[in-house]
């Protein structure tokens, strides 16, 4: 060999596609990455601010008053609770915990596409089941693909990107009929968008199943994207294996002091949430209106499944001005976001011949 050897594992992974960022003109709305739309709260700048000063020394590396914040909010022991550069970063920790090489992690597809690169990485084999046709995780198929190697499902709920979540009773048949040594990862990342009263309660599954974790993200309902911070809600035991391989200081500090003064001012916060909750069903309405079969979604996006034609409505809807997210050959994700952006959106799709 005359070069270094990439391990086949990762020059087989596929790429992870950002939103578009790019600005199209005075009018550009990003809606690519399912972020929140409001700017941060003035608490929230000014703990950032206060931090700004320390930044020549080392973060808290196990995030203590964070962890603690986090626990008190969820009614959860702060011995579970491992934070991490983004949820993304904690799944890969998470995996990298439990699985060994050839070991299988069972996934719905389409997903969150960090899932078959997260698994990639850890060595493991990823399993992908399909998801239903009206963009629902099929949990019996997920369950019937376990096999003596599975040592991780991952659901995804609500799902990104089709927006439905799972329900409750769907759940509770699926960890029924796992092993209890297959760990089961919700991951939550949208949680606080749910309204649907049949959906699954994470922290009431967590609390009677052992093998389940929770993820958690503060970039999505709690706005602080650019500032990188996920948790994961495990076991003790299991919650000191993600934090033994987790990266060191893997938190920063400014991070740190902005979620716990985001978590401070939840309610505040999760009043956005409702403005968006109610924004995502004004533009679903919307679309359904417009005759377009659009999954009912429980998160802060909504899907198009519009096959081939992905691609070409993403084009006319950034000429709009509008940023969405598309998936060659299969859909576009539309993010819900300020109320301009909503009605340039509808008009994009009530254009496009369907
Ligand atoms: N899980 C899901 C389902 C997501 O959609 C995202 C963000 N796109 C994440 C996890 C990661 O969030 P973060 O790393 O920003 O915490």
């Amino acid at each position: 060999m005359t070069q270094v050897q990439l391990r086949p594992a990762v020059a087989a992974l596929p790429p992870y596609v950002p939103g578009a960022r790019a600005l199209v003109g005075a009018a550009a709305f990003k809606l690519s990455s399912n972020e929140n739309p409001f700017p941060p709260l003035g608490s929230v700048v000014a703990a950032i601010a206060d931090g700004a000063m320390d930044v020549n020394r080392y973060p808290d590396m196990y995030a203590t008053e964070l962890t603690e914040a986090i626990a008190a909010h969820l009614g959860v022991n702060p011995a579970g609770v491992v934070t991490g550069n983004g949820s993304v970063a904690v799944l890969g920790h998470v995996l990298a915990a439990v699985c060994d090489a050839g070991d299988e992690v069972v996934f719905p597809w389409r997903s969150f596409e960090a899932y078959p690169i997260a698994v990639g990485i850890a060595g493991a084999r990823a399993v992908q089941v399909p998801l239903t046709a009206d963009g629902r995780l099929d949990l019996p198929a997920m369950a019937a693909a376990v096999t003596d190697r599975t040592r991780v499902i991952l659901l995804c709920t609500p799902n990104n990107p089709t927006g439905p979540a799972v329900r409750a009773d769907e759940l509770e048949e699926l960890l029924d009929a796992v092993p209890r040594d297959v760990l089961v990862v919700l991951d939550e990342a949208y949680v606080e968008f749910v309204r649907d009263p049949l959906a699954a309660d994470g922290l009431a599954v967590f609390a009677a199943r052992p093998n389940v974790v929770l993820l958690r993200t503060f970039s999505k309902a709690y706005g602080l994207a650019g500032l990188r911070v996920g948790f994961a809600v495990a076991r003790p035991r299991l919650a000191a294996g993600i934090r033994a391989v987790s990266t060191p200081f893997g938190v920063s500090q400014l991070a740190q002091l902005a979620a716990v003064a985001s978590l401070r001012a939840s309610e505040e916060l999760m009043a956005r949430v409702q403005a968006v909750v109610e924004e995502r069903a004004r533009m679903l309405a919307g679309l359904r209106a417009q005759g377009w079969q659009v999954p009912e979604s429980e998160a802060n996006f909504v899907w198009l499944p519009l096959g081939d034609r992905a691609l070409a409505f993403a084009g006319e809807s950034a000429r709009a001005g509008v940023l969405v997210r598309p998936f060659a050959g299969d859909g576009v994700r539309v993010s819900v976001g300020e109320v301009e952006a909503t009605d340039l959106l509808l008009e994009v799709a009530e254009g496009f011949a369907r």
